[in-house]
Parts: structure tokens; C-alpha cells; sequence
């Protein structure tokens, strides 16, 4: 199956610091549209096209887009969560760089859509780059009044802001995003109340991830029939993935959903050496198996899984609990230490694995490891401590012989 772009459409074709540039491929076109449609219709819409969040939580779009709508309470806002943290993920950085000004448009067609003057995005700090180029974007835009006040003379007004993030990946959660927004200390805290309902300095708040966005303007302008033919039966469009590795053309590429993995591979020039395994979602992901089976012939949509859309490639000359004690070193760096399970017993499981990686460890390490990793999966607050213990717990289940020759 060959690449299909959406997201990634005028990535390497435009220049992103001309807005003439993004305007001669069709840009702002889906935002004249919209401004002469009602915001039901609009909405009506992206529930037809059946567009899901990108961000890995793959909630239905329109239906966000309608709970936010709903709302009586005001001012409410849009989140542009650009804080890609996942190691291994990169997507929405060639989105934001290659071109802004269509997240631009995007937020401004979801502002109009969902009743919201102001909106940020939130960028993540490791992106300073990005930064210089969106708010030159946001100026421009601006400047020929597809933003700011009475946007093309319809009475319509909205603004965005660029705020970046405190270079924590815990920020890219929903709630300890809104947090880092008002300034505090980014913790998540349980839902409900959604941030639809009380998010943003307590008012409605509708956050969408880049890609996401990056979908929106071609809805717009195709029509939802167009979007919701592409893809399987649960899962519509397209999907940009972060592909790196053992993978010979690592690369942000986008194809339809329901693509097979090996197809995916295909397109990045193959794999370098043997394929072991793919890591899929980043390390809060799912780890498959290459080796055995149909784990090649996986086809990438929401009925498998797809996390965030990073894919990360493991040859046969890879240590898989290597790879698990680097992603609980990262998830130990990163908890935020608000609730004991994850910030106690995440540094535990580390310890374990680095006592069986150092030959120290016995079979009673081994059953304690795999019961800390249950507890802490159903006892911690929030995703990241919930899916800290995953890579150790595929490990310990499709690759067993990887841990027996330390015993
Ligand atoms: Fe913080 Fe970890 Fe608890 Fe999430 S699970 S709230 S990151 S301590």
C-alpha cells in the first residue's frame, strides 16, 4: 500500500515561513468554507468523517467538539497540545515545521466551531525552533486576517497564544497540560470533571493533538464521505508514524489506517538486519513479535493498536530487557511523584531489572517483578505509572528466553 497523505500533505512542498506559499496549495480555503456554514453543521461534519484524536487516546473529534459546543459557560478555550514527549515520536514536529499554518486554520475552524475566542498551543520545550516559526506563522496570519479580530469581516474573533512546556512528559497529559497552562505545577488529576467541562482555568476547554488538527482543513474542503472511505471499519483516514531504529529510512510517514506492518517497513527501505521486534506506541506502547507468528503482517488501526504512532524497530542483535531498563529510566526521570505506586515502585522495577541484567537476580525477583508491575499498572493515577510496567510484562510474555539466560 502505497504512502497516502493527509497530515503530511504540503510537508516538503511549501515553504513554511510563507503564508502566499501555504495559500497557493489551498490554505485558509477550509476556513472561508466554514465561515459561511453554522457551527452545527460543521460539527455535524467531523462526526460524519469520524475522525479520531491522534494523540493516542483516539476519542471520536466530533463528539469533543460537540461536548465543548454544548457548553453555556464562557470564555472557553482550544489547547493545541504539541508536547510530544514519547520517546521515539516525532510526527507532529515535521506537522508543526513543515507546516503551521495549517494548524493555524485547523484551531481557528474549531474556535468558530465550538464558540472559543482564545486559543494556545502547547509546545514542547525541546521544540524552540518550532516556536520562532509558529509565532511568525500566527503573525502573518494575523496580518491577513484569517486571525485575530473580525476574522474576514464575518464578527468572528479569535487569537492564539504560544506557551511551551516545562520539558516534562507528564505535560502532555490532558489535565497536568491544562495545569502548566495557568502556570502551576503540572500534575494530572482524576477525571472526571473533562476538560470539556471544566478545563481551562475552569472554563470548557476542547484540546486537540496536532495531527489531529492537521486533518481538519482536508475534511473540510473533501467532505466527510471522502475521509471516512479511507481506513477499516473503526478506524478512519490516515495515520502519520514516527518510524526509527533498526529500520534502514527512519521517517515520519503517513499511510491509510489498516496498513500492514510489514508493508509500513516496506516503505522505509526495510528493516537493518534480522527483524525481532516493534515497539509500537513508544514505551508506553505494546511490544510485538516479529520473530514468531503474524506479528509482521499487524495492521496498524485502533482494533490493534497504535498509541501515538511511534514504531520502533529491534533486530535480532537487541537485548529486549536492555530496551525495557532504558524506558523505565526514562518513566523514573519523568514521574511526577504524586501517587506512590509510580513514583515508589517504578525506581523498583528498575532496580529488579538491572539486578537480572547484572546476573544477581533469582526466580523470586523474577514473580516479584511481574506482581509489581500488575499492582502498579491498576493502582497509579494517571498513564503514565498505568503503562510504565507494559514493555517489562511483553517481555516477560513473548520473549521469556530473553530473561532465562540470566537465571
Ligand atoms: Fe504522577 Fe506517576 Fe502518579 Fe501519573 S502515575 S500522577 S506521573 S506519580
Amino acid at each position: 500500500m502505497p504512502e497516502f497523505k493527509i497530515a503530511l500533505k504540503n510537508c516538503g512542498k511549501i515553504k513554511p515561513f510563507s503564508i502566499e506559499s501555504y495559500i497557493n496549495h489551498q490554505g485558509y480555503l477550509a476556513l472561508k468554507k466554514t465561515l459561511q456554514m453554522t457551527p452545527l453543521e460543521i460539527i455535524k461534519e467531523i462526526k460524519r468523517s469520524k475522525l479520531r484524536g491522534r494523540g493516542g487516546a483516539a476519542f471520536p473529534t466530533g463528539l469533543k467538539w460537540e461536548a465543548v459546543a454544548q457548553e453555556k459557560y464562557v470564555p472557553k478555550y482550544i489547547i493545541c497540545n504539541a508536547d510530544e514527549g514519547e520517546p521515539g515520536t516525532f510526527k507532529d514536529r515535521v506537522i508543526l515545521s513543515q507546516d503551521p499554518h495549517k494548524i493555524i486554520e485547523a484551531m481557528t475552524i474549531a474556535a468558530f466551531s465550538v464558540g472559543a475566542q482564545i486559543g494556545f498551543i502547547y509546545l514542547r520545550l525541546e521544540y524552540p525552533e518550532i516556536f520562532y516559526i509558529l509565532e511568525r506563522a500566527i503573525i502573518q496570519a494575523k496580518n491577513k486576517n484569517y486571525l485575530g479580530k473580525n476574522i474576514l469581516n464575518t464578527g468572528f474573533s479569535f487569537d492564539i497564544q504560544l506557551k511551551s512546556g516545562a520539558g516534562a512528559y507528564i505535560c502532555g497529559e490532558e489535565t497536568a497540560l491544562i495545569k502548566s497552562v495557568e502556570g502551576k505545577r503540572a500534575e494530572p488529576v482524576p477525571k472526571p470533571p473533562y476538560p470539556t467541562t471544566c478545563g481551562l482555568f475552569g472554563r470548557p476547554t476542547l484540546i486537540n493533538n496536532v495531527e489531529t488538527l492537521a486533518n481538519i482543513p482536508a475534511i473540510i474542503l473533501n467532505g466527510s464521505t471522502w475521509f471516512s472511505e479511507i481506513g477499516t471499519k473503526e478506524s478512519k483516514g490516515t495515520k502519520v508514524f514516527s518510524v526509527s531504529g533498526d529500520i534502514k529510512k527512519p521517517q515520519a510517514i503517513e499511510v491509510p489506517m489498516g496498513t500492514a506492518l510489514k508493508e509500513l517497513l516496506e516503505l522505509c527501505a526495510g528493516v537493518e538486519g534480522s527483524i525481532k521486534a516493534i515497539q509500537v506506541g513508544g514505551p508506553s506502547g505494546k511490544l510485538f513479535n516479529c520473530l514468531e507468528g503474524d506479528g509482521l503482517n499487524l495492521s496498524l488501526s485502533y482494533e490493534t493498536y497504535l498509541g501515538a504512532g511511534a514504531v520502533i524497530v529491534f533486530n535480532t542483535k537487541r537485548n529486549l530487557i536492555e530496551m525495557t531498563r532504558s524506558f523505565l529510566e526514562f518513566f523514573t526521570e519523568e514521574s511526577c511523584g504524586k501517587c506512590v505506586p509510580c513514583r515508589e515502585g517504578i525506581p523498583q522495577l528498575l532496580h529488579i531489572i538491572k539486578k537480572i541484567l547484572s546476573f544477581k537476580a533469582n526466580r523470586e525477583d523474577l514473580n516479584k517483578l511481574e506482581k509489581m508491575c500488575k499492582l502498579i499498572k491498576i493502582t497509579s493515577l494517571c498513564g503514565l505509572g498505568k503503562t510504565a510496567p507494559g514493555s517489562i510484562l511483553d517481555t516477560l510474555k513473548e520473549f521469556p528466553e530473553e530473561y532465562s539466560i540470566y537465571f
